[in-house]
């Protein structure tokens, strides 16, 4: 449903003031959650459910992710505006536009096809120039490497030394990295040609990342 409605909006500003007292400190990303319409993203008879601050499965056994940690994420990643970003996993598209209303350059890539051409059809409906990509993101995209930022959606066995080698110099990547069933949020900074600075945010649980570098 691409309409909105008072109602959606006011629970979509109640949602981005449980983000934050969950401990979202930046104004940019709560203003983007309560701005973006995420029931743009669901399945048309959950509209009901788009303003909860839980997971939601999606299309392909895939899952939009929770609120909190489209938040979290983002908020590690510190987008500027301008910033060239890659997404691995564009799953419903949602985490891709919150990117993109934070001013950045957004190149997502989804695996599954069904998911990638809803949402490339999906941000053309809604005016949101992102760039999407059918393929195995777990290699990255080294044909348009570097990239200021890199966020991996899906749970990774480890960060890949060709995806980390596509951060520019100064770039940050976030990716949940651990087992399937629960994962650290690891950031990494790229602090010089062959300096990567890693630390541990928190534990979550994603949908496993497949491909070359992820799960097979
Ligand atoms: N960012 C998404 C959103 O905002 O809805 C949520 C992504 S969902 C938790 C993870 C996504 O990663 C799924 O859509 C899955 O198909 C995708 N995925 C898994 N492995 C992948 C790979 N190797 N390359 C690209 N996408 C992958």
């Amino acid at each position: 449903m691409l309409q909105d409605s008072y109602k959606l909006k006011g629970k979509r500003k109640q949602l981005a003031e449980e983000i934050k007292n969950q401990g979202i400190r930046s104004e940019k990303v709560i203003k983007a959650i309560a701005h973006l319409p995420r029931h743009f993203f669901f399945p048309n008879d959950f509209v009901d459910k788009a303003y909860e601050n839980i997971a939601f499965p999606i299309e392909g056994g895939q899952t939009i992710s929770q609120p909190y940690t489209v938040a979290f994420q983002t908020e590690l990643l510190d987008i500027k505006k301008g910033d060239k970003v890659l997404e691995v996993g564009t799953g419903s598209g949602y985490q891709a536009a919150v990117l993109k209303v934070l001013g950045a350059e957004v190149h997502s890539i989804e695996t599954v096809r069904e998911l990638h051409e809803e949402t490339k059809t999906l941000f053309a409906k809604l005016g949101l120039d992102i760039f999407t990509y059918l393929g195995d993101g777990s290699k990255g995209l080294p044909e348009l490497a570097p990239f200021d930022k890199i966020i991996i959606t899906a749970a990774a066995p480890s960060i890949s030394k060709p995806l980390a080698e596509q951060l520019k110099i100064g770039g940050r990547l976030v990716a949940p990295v651990g087992d399937k069933s629960v994962q650290k949020m690891i950031l990494v900074k790229r602090d010089g040609e062959n300096e990567f600075k890693q630390s541990t945010h928190g534990q979550f649980t994603f949908v496993p990342l497949t491909g070359t570098y992820g799960w097979q």
